[in-house]
């Protein structure tokens, strides 16, 4: 019984520093600078690609696919269709 408790105990520890390195090399190395600065651009980027010059920010599951595969704005979609602008 003791030999289980010691070894999950050394499990959890295990797991807590390889936690604490994980943390320290993202947020303390330049390498990890990089991969923060790279998920940053991405995010931007996802979220310009989202967002209608004329409507603003859409919801991702709300846009529409062209049969040439770009994405609209369903408010834009919805006008083109109609032929008219409100
Ligand atoms: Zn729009």
């Amino acid at each position: 019984m003791n030999a289980i408790m010691l070894e999950s105990g050394l499990f959890i520890a295990t797991l807590a520093v390889l936690a604490a390195l994980f943390v320290t090399i993202v947020k303390m190395t330049p390498f990890g600078k990089r991969i923060t600065q790279t998920a940053n651009r991405k995010r931007i980027e996802k979220q310009l690609d989202l967002t209608c010059p004329i409507h603003g920010l859409q919801r991702e599951e709300q846009l529409v696919r062209l049969p040439k595969g770009e994405a609209l704005c369903p408010h834009c979609y919805q006008e083109a269709v109609d032929g008219h602008v409100d």
